[in-house]
């Protein structure tokens, strides 16, 4: 093996745990957005189903991580929890909570399609067919979660408007 091999193995193995603790990052959001909703209950099942995709895209992570011989950085997990408690922190002082939840968990979502495509890309490359298929299978979930986002965006837009129009609870 070439010292150059080594640098790009390096690189996917840091990739992977970056994603890992994305994941993290994720399932603390996701968890505590969910858990707030109370008036958009189709948003709440979907976020809800996605927590549980999320927290086996973590395990699946993981299972490369350690198959390729990489370490787990429990380090960078802890603060990506702490960036996602302070991300749900701000969201219940917004008065129009749900759109911003929607509009961050829309943003998310593509943050996560383009990690995953870098990933099957550097996995490709060194030869690790396993981690691009693991990959592909998660980033095809992000991609659900993102085009379900994307159609009822403006929907959620719509009931959080008539909601507070008419008087009623909207903001989540
Ligand atoms: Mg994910
Ligand atoms: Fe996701």
């Amino acid at each position: 093996m070439t010292r150059h091999d080594d640098d790009r193995i390096k690189h996917l193995h840091d990739w992977l745990r970056d994603a890992h603790a994305m994941e993290e990052q994720a399932e603390t959001m996701l968890k505590g957005m969910a858990g707030r909703l109370e008036h958009y209950p189709e948003l709440k099942a979907r976020i809800e189903q996605h927590v549980v995709e999320t927290q086996a895209q973590a395990r699946l992570l993981k299972e490369c991580i350690e198959r390729v011989g990489a370490s787990t950085s429990t380090l960078k997990d802890m603060g990506s929890k702490l960036m996602a408690n302070a991300q749900a922190l701000s969201g219940m002082f917004a008065s129009d909570e749900v759109v911003k939840g929607a509009l961050f968990s829309y943003a998310f979502e593509h943050m996560e399609i383009a990690s995953y495509r870098s990933l099957i890309a550097a996995a490709n490359a060194v030869g690790d067919a396993q981690t691009a298929a693991t990959c592909t299978r998660i980033l095809r979930e992000e991609e659900a979660m993102a085009s379900w986002l994307e159609e009822h965006l403006p929907a959620i837009t719509e009931q959080f408007l008539a909601n507070a129009r008419a008087g009623q609870p909207a903001k989540r």
